[in-house]
């Protein structure tokens, strides 16, 4: 897709060559499990005939590709575990059968799928009913400026979460847990794109008891 402001923000260390910018595990798991839950529930009532041609296939192809994305993503992690390489190719394999293309060695199955999730993104990776309103685009605007008083001022093409909200960001990220960092030079507020961890902040440093995590689930023990 052409925005990807909620995942542009890794350290450069952290961003793997095979997969620019990282993709985020926890909102591909988001996506596997939609997709996954669109195709079975369609079945399970007994009505898939009803849906248009190709849309249940779309998302059990999508369910696949997204399965074997994860288990890439973990492979490259772990370089010296071949259990790990094979089973990445074989998921990416198994994206292959589902579209009737032959299957491909260990490593070319990898490349292809990487050049296939890149092409998923870029092109309707969204069911046209997605719960987040991008009626399939993977898009939505969102708002990523405000004014020092709080006022938006901008909003911007951005990645559809599918309807979930963002996960949350902690005190220690840049944004200090607002979801929202302070840009001087602008003089407003932008949205805090990805948590990223402040290496200054210092949990140890707070008094001992101060009501700091303030979020509806009490505060962690020291
Ligand atoms: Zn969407
Ligand atoms: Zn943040």
């Amino acid at each position: 897709m052409t925005s990807t402001s909620h995942a542009t923000t890794a350290s450069p260390a952290a961003v793997h060559p095979a997969y620019t910018p990282t993709p985020s595990i926890p909102l591909l798991i988001t996506e596997l499990a939609q997709e996954d839950f669109w195709a079975r529930y369609a079945k399970l009532r007994g009505d898939a005939e009803h849906f248009a041609s190709g849309y249940l296939a779309a998302r059990e192809r999508t369910t696949l590709l997204l399965r074997a994305v994860i288990a890439d993503l973990f492979a490259l992690a772990d370089p010296a575990n071949p259990l790990a390489a094979d089973d990445a190719a074989a998921a990416s394999n198994a994206v292959r059968r589902k579209s009737r293309q032959m299957q491909l060695p260990a490593q070319a199955a990898r490349t292809w799928l990487r050049e296939e999730y890149e092409a998923w993104r870029s092109h309707e990776p969204h069911p046209p009913n997605c719960p987040g309103h991008c009626g399939g685009s993977g898009i939505v605007m969102e708002t990523n400026t405000w004014q020092d008083d709080g006022a938006p001022v901008w909003a911007e093409p951005a990645d559809c979460r599918r309807g979930e909200v963002d996960d949350p960001h902690f005190n220690d990220c840049l944004c200090h847990g607002t979801g929202q960092r302070w840009n001087a030079e602008l003089r407003e507020y932008g949205l805090c794109p990805r948590y990223t961890t402040d290496p200054a902040y210092e949990r140890t440093a707070r008094p001992k008891g101060e009501n700091w995590d303030a979020d509806p689930y009490g505060e962690e023990p020291f």
